[in-house]
Formats: structure tokens, sequence, C-alpha cells
């Protein structure tokens, strides 16, 4: 038997069969085959370890309420969302309410009637007129 056969005939070793004479020889006279017998070994015992594990019982109920908590989160961050876009479209239509209002107001607003007659170049020339249309007028 050679490398590649002793590997054939691992594969096919069902748990606790009769490997045969040749098997055992080349696994004896083989230390590489020896090393891959005793690995698979060690997979055997521990697939088989492992599959003697009790599972809790309640572990589906565990991972179920695990899985229910994850899909809250969800909700409730999508929740949240919405909030913040409603908050955002009331402030914005809030501001642009703002604004239309102070359109609106604008011209009986004394802040812009006084903003535009000192912006206007000629400040000084207007009071000077003014007070002189207003001393002409008294007269
Ligand atoms: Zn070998």
């Amino acid at each position: 038997m050679n490398c590649v056969e002793f590997e054939i005939q691992l594969a096919k070793l069902k748990s606790g069969a009769n490997p045969g004479v040749e098997f055992l020889e080349h696994k004896s006279q083989c230390p590489k085959c020896m090393e891959l017998a005793s690995r698979a070994d060690e997979l055997y015992h521990f697939i088989a370890d492992d599959a003697k594990k009790t599972v809790s019982p309640f572990l589906s109920t565990r991972i179920m309420a695990e899985l229910d908590k994850k899909a809250l989160e969800v909700h409730i961050s999508i929740q949240k969302a919405w909030q913040i876009a409603a908050v955002s479209l009331a402030l914005i239509a809030g501001f642009n309410l703002a604004l239309f209002m102070d359109y609106r107001q604008s011209p009986t607003d004394a802040d812009s009637v006084l903003s535009e007659y000192f912006f206007a170049g000629n400040a000084g020339m207007e009071i000077e007129n003014n007070w002189l249309k207003l001393s002409t007028d008294e007269e």
C-alpha cells in the first residue's frame, strides 16, 4: 500500500471498522501516514465527544429572544429616524414661515426702514434736507 491508497482507505474508513493488515502495516512504517491517521482519530473523537454534549433545552428560546431583541432595536431606530425627520420638517416649515412673515412685515419694520435709510449712501444729506425741509415748512 502506498500513501495515496492509505489516504483513500482512511477517508473511507468507518469508525470501529477493521482497516486491514496492509493499512496497519503502512501506518506503522510511514510517519506521515501515521500522523495523518492520528489526526483523523482525534477529529473523530472530537466529533463523537461534541455530539454527546447535551444542549440546553432553553437554547432555542434564548436564540429567539435575542433575535426578537435585534428586530425591536431595528424597529426603534426606524421610529427614531421618522421622529428626527418629522422634527426637521417642522423646523424647516417654521423657518420658512418666519421668513415669509418677516418678508410681509418688512415694509413696516422699523429696522429695515432704518437700515435702508443708513445704507442709502447719502444719509447725512437726507437728514440735512429733512431738517431743512422741516425748518422751511415751519416758517
Ligand atoms: Zn504513507
